[in-house]
């Protein structure tokens, strides 16, 4: 679909202004849609109808007001649902996601049947080529161990055969890997990561954390013309879930130069608020400032993102009392306070937005220091990703400097398999609690850190938060149940949250006239159906701008 709405400079320059301003008199509907909206908007909660020009509100409430903005041309389009916000995810990997879609699926599958995927694979795939999945997670298996090469050899015929775990941090890989990368036993561990070995000291044939990257030495590496297919599949795979706006949490230049590349060809359908990452964008962007407010705001690159720690699934995240189920380890500490703190002080400086993986304890508790060494406060709008692990006395810490908390609800799930047994019973209760977030007035984003999660789904998120249920339902009672949020709560840091993270809470997050006209339209109202329910709505039409990207009934 050509989408047009991009290239609309007076809507920007008008950015903020109450409707009577817009054209120094009544301006005139391009489109009015009709049916039932939740604004989120407090002071007018409901709307039966909203009118739109040039990709905002000019008009929202009941049917007969908003009709006054019409003309002969206005172009009218009937809601079947119910119309919200735009849904937004505040930490997803936009390329993963594409990547994802290409690869095996291993999410949720035992080992045997990945095993009997990889074989199907290697049957027809051309000779030598390299096969690649992910999603697997050995807390499904029985005994819930890692994985060996040898496994995979039995499989893998001539092929290299590398396949991450859900989580991003560590991979699977079979013995012709080990041999391409010349991985062997004389082999040091490198900084911030570890190469599994067996009894006899043999590479096993997992790699977690930095120790991937003697994986990634021998991948062959994609080029931009591989990149943006896949970036766009991804897209169009937010807009089905009914995303308006994604966060995408680390890129490099290359992807963020394809992103400018779709936007100048109008073919970007979700905004996209990047966060850069890696030395030479960090280096890039301090030299040529931030760019806030790419075509309407559907690109922005005003954020850096770091990386303190690595998972908790791997034993990556940095604690600071040792693992419950591994004593001797701490997790992993991907960066070091002086660096930190250096990149801190000049984001600072040149108006970025630091964004900071942090999910052990520790991590997060590092992430704080930093940002109060810096000066940081909260109008800077710092943010940490993740926050899995949050100590009582680190959560005021949030609320004094004004830190954002960009957490992922469908983490209920994964954390429910082993988070336990990782930190104790007693740490447990520093993990993924949103609720005691919420009530300290902590500021919160959601997002599902899709593809290192069970599920990208907005309205997987929305149930997992409200249930505390895992993306699959389980645990069936619910993990922790005392961290449930209500509706209300959970869509408000699936809209507001993430627009505030983003600086853009004045252009989006609510449905009120001025802002973008960005929703998107569920299949029933999510505030009346029973929680349970809440993973069975379904998406009929998602907005940007006043313009449909995806439409259940147009869905070939
Ligand atoms: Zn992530």
């Amino acid at each position: 679909m050509r989408i047009r709405w991009l290239k609309i400079a007076l809507a920007t320059a008008l950015a903020g202004l109450g409707s009577g301003q817009l054209y120094g008199q009544s301006p005139k509907a391009e489109t009015i849609f009709v049916g039932n909206f939740l604004t989120l908007d407090p002071g007018h909660p409901q709307a039966e109808a909203m009118a739109v020009s040039a990709g905002r509100i000019i008009a929202i409430g009941s049917q007969a007001s908003v009709e006054s903005f019409a003309t002969s041309s206005t172009k009218r389009i009937k809601i079947d649902g119910v119309a919200l916000p735009g849904l937004a995810d505040a930490h997803i990997h936009v390329e993963g996601v594409g990547e994802e879609l290409e690869r095996l699926n291993l999410r949720g599958l035992s080992k045997q049947q990945i095993l009997d995927k990889v074989a199907a694979s290697a049957k027809t795939a051309p000779s030598g080529s390299w096969i690649t999945g992910g999603g697997w997670d050995q807390g499904f298996w029985h005994p819930a161990v890692f994985p060996t090469s040898k496994e995979l050899d039995s499989v893998s015929g001539d092929h290299p055969v590398a396949l991450s775990r859900i989580d991003g941090h560590s991979t699977w890989i079979n013995s012709k890997i080990l041999a391409l990368a010349k991985i062997t036993r004389s082999t040091p561990d490198p900084d911030g990561g570890r190469i599994l070995r067996d009894a006899a000291g043999e590479p096993s044939g997992m790699l977690i954390d930095k120790a991937q990257d003697l994986l990634r030495a021998v991948i062959p590496k994609p080029t931009p013309a591989d990149r943006e297919p896949r970036i766009r599949l991804a897209l169009q795979q937010f807009s089905e879930w009914g995303l308006t706006s994604v966060h995408d949490a680390g890129v490099g230049l290359e992807t963020i130069s394809i992103y400018k590349d779709l936007l100048n060809r109008g073919e970007l359908p979700v905004r996209v608020y990047v966060m850069a990452a890696g030395e030479a964008a960090r280096a890039y962007y301090l030299a040529h400032g931030p760019e806030p407010d790419l075509g309407s705001d559907m690109l922005a690159v005003r954020s850096f993102k770091l990386f303190l720690d690595g998972a908790l699934g791997s034993r990556g995240a940095e604690l600071t009392d040792p693992y419950t189920d591994a004593p001797q380890e701490h997790g992993l500490e991907l960066m070091k306070d002086p660096d930190l703190e250096r990149v801190v002080r000049a984001a600072r400086e040149k108006g970025f937005q630091v964004n900071t993986h942090a999910i052990g304890d520790r991590a997060v508790r590092r992430a704080l220091d930093a940002f109060q060494q810096g000066g940081v406060t909260a109008n800077d709008r710092f943010r940490v990703e993740h926050a899995s692990m949050v100590t009582n006395d680190d959560m005021p810490r949030f609320v004094s400097m004004g830190i954002i908390a960009s957490i992922q609800p469908v983490f209920v799930g994964e954390y429910s398999r082993w988070a336990e047994d990782r930190v104790g019973p007693s740490r447990v209760h520093w993990v993924l609690r949103t609720r005691d977030l919420l009530n300290a007035g902590v500021l919160a984003a959601a997002g599902t850190d899709y593809p290192a999660s069970d599920s990208g789904r907005a309205l997987d998120n929305l149930y997992c938060a409200v249930t505390r249920k895992g993306a699959d339902g389980k645990p069936p009672a619910g993990w922790y149940q005392d961290q449930r949020v209500d509706v209300d709560q959970a869509l408000r840091m699936m809209t507001q949250g993430p627009a505030f993270a983003a600086f853009q809470e004045k252009n989006l997050g609510i449905l009120s006239v001025g802002r973008y006209a960005d929703f998107t339209v569920l299949s029933a109202n999510p505030y009346q159906v029973p929680i349970d329910n809440l993973k069975t709505l379904t998406i009929q039409m998602t907005v940007v701008a006043g313009h449909a990207t995806f439409d259940v009934n147009s869905k070939h």
